[in-house]
């Protein structure tokens, strides 16, 4: 990392935390695209003035300051706010005020890299003189995401609930494009409608989040996912359907992963990517679950003096789980009913699913136990293929590899690891022709009907 300035260390702790967002031009990563725009628009009915960055042109600015040793996913949202304020800084000259932004950077205490991210790009900003003073804004997994600090307390369950209700629509319009696009009438007519029909959710989102008037937003949902049926031509028949599990940047960004779905689109297959709203309600889960077992334990112990308020977290996490499922079921139940694309896990049921099958367990955090156990969901489902999308030397996407690959050969379930850092990869398409291959097969033998096998040892 070349470095023009002397990094204070205070600043990991003075400019990344819980700021206000009240007046501040809110700065938000695009991952999936639907997601961040319908956040962003979220943010907006709050009253701050959000905005996406464009992503993935600076990523060679990215790759300047990083030392290659990081994340790819660190080196992608580095870019992309990178440019982002050298361009402003361009556009603004002397008007440029850095403590007019906040960088919107989520974190996750780890055990891997991501807790280290915002550490390692507030010490890249630092080193850009004026840039010292665009604050990261961090809201973490430990406290499940807590708004505490970054917006007004009375609003802050409105916003909660308000954003949680934009990863689920971002989720099931995602859904729609990747159950419409392989039966598509004309090329390029699903992208255009999802397209437009994101434009016309943010707004409504912009108009009703903060009112948590979601009956506008699940009409306009209807009214898309019934017009999105239409662009369906019954006379191609359905095709082998692939599930992605993985890192969730990786699997939810097309630029970084080299638009993998739409390859395998190419190639004959239905996709199906897990959603945000998977992560975000294991968030919620791994809260709740870690409470319980703290009250389980203290109780054995006769440690009485944590007790009351392991149990307040178990009622707070509790609640909220039960609310975000009972939401997600709503909407989905509501998309469902107009055409019939793939419903979400439950992360409770891939829990069970992962004790009884005893390959891992929900103890080791990370996503290695969601992906593993989606992994077994998706086969047991009658899924004709799965891919494990995931960084070059990413932890959990590697332990998640080594641990499915033999399940998948038992199971005779076509499986592709795909691993992404940026470089394009020769063998990739071939691979990617082989597996489709494979699963296409898969599709005439067993068509997509769920086959529960057991797990020889
Ligand atoms: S999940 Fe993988 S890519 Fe993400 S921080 Fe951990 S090791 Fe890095």
């Amino acid at each position: 990392m070349k470095s023009n300035h002397q990094h204070n260390f205070d600043s990991q702790t003075s400019s990344i935390g819980k700021f206000h967002l009240q007046n501040k031009t809110v700065l938000i990563p695009e991952m999936n695209r639907i997601g961040a725009h319908l956040i962003a628009a979220t943010f907006r009915s709050f009253d701050s003035n959000a905005r996406v960055l464009k992503t993935y042109t600076g990523l060679d600015l990215g790759k300047k300051h990083t030392s290659g040793k990081e994340c790819f996913p660190c080196q992608v949202t580095l870019g992309d706010i990178l440019l982002f304020l050298k361009s402003e800084q361009e556009k603004l000259g002397a008007a440029f005020d850095p403590e007019n932004y906040l960088y919107f950077l989520p974190e996750s205490d780890g055990p891997c890299r991501f807790g280290m991210y915002n550490k390692f790009q507030r010490m890249v900003l630092d080193s850009f003189p004026g840039l010292d003073r665009v604050k990261i804004v961090s809201i973490t997994t430990t406290d499940g995401y807590s708004l505490e600090g970054v917006i007004e307390p009375e609003r802050m369950l409105a916003f909660r609930k308000a954003s949680y209700i934009a990863v689920v629509v971002a989720d099931i319009m995602e859904r729609l494009l990747w159950r419409i696009r392989p039966y598509e009438t004309r090329e390029g007519v699903t992208d255009e409608f999802i397209e437009n029909a994101m434009r016309q959710m943010e707004s409504i989102f912009e108009h009703n989040a903060a009112e948590n008037d979601f009956g506008g937003i699940l009409a306009k949902l209807e009214e898309i996912t019934g017009a999105g049926r239409t662009l369906i031509d019954p006379a191609i028949p359905r095709k082998p359907l692939i599930g992605i599990v993985g890192e969730i940047f990786l699997r939810m960004h097309a630029q970084s992963n080299q638009d993998l779905i739409r390859v395998l689109e190419r190639h004959g297959a239905e996709v199906v990517n897990s959603s945000l709203a998977e992560w975000v309600n294991y968030i919620t889960y791994g809260q709740l679950r870690e409470n319980k077992n703290n009250f389980r334990l203290d109780f054995k112990q006769l440690k009485f003096a944590g007790l009351k308020d392991h149990f307040q977290k178990i009622i707070s996490f509790g609640g909220d789980l039960f609310y975000q499922e009972m939401r997600q079921k709503q909407f989905y139940n509501r998309a469902r009913r107009l055409l019939d694309f793939e419903h979400d896990h439950k992360v409770g049921h891939l829990e069970k699913l992962l004790r009884k099958e005893d390959i891992f367990t929900f103890d080791v955090t990370t996503e290695t136990c969601l992906s593993v156990a989606a992994i077994l969901q998706f086969a047991k489902e009658g899924y004709n293929g799965v891919v494990n999308v995931y960084p070059f030397t990413c932890m959990p996407g590697m332990t998640t590899s080594a641990i499915v690959k033999p399940v998948m050969n038992r199971m005779r379930v076509p499986y592709l690891d795909t691993p992404y850092d940026g470089s394009s990869q020769p063998g990739r398409e071939t691979a990617i022709r082989t597996f489709m291959h494979q699963a296409a097969q898969h599709f005439q033998r067993h068509g997509r009907k769920g086959i529960i096998q057991k797990l020889a040892a």
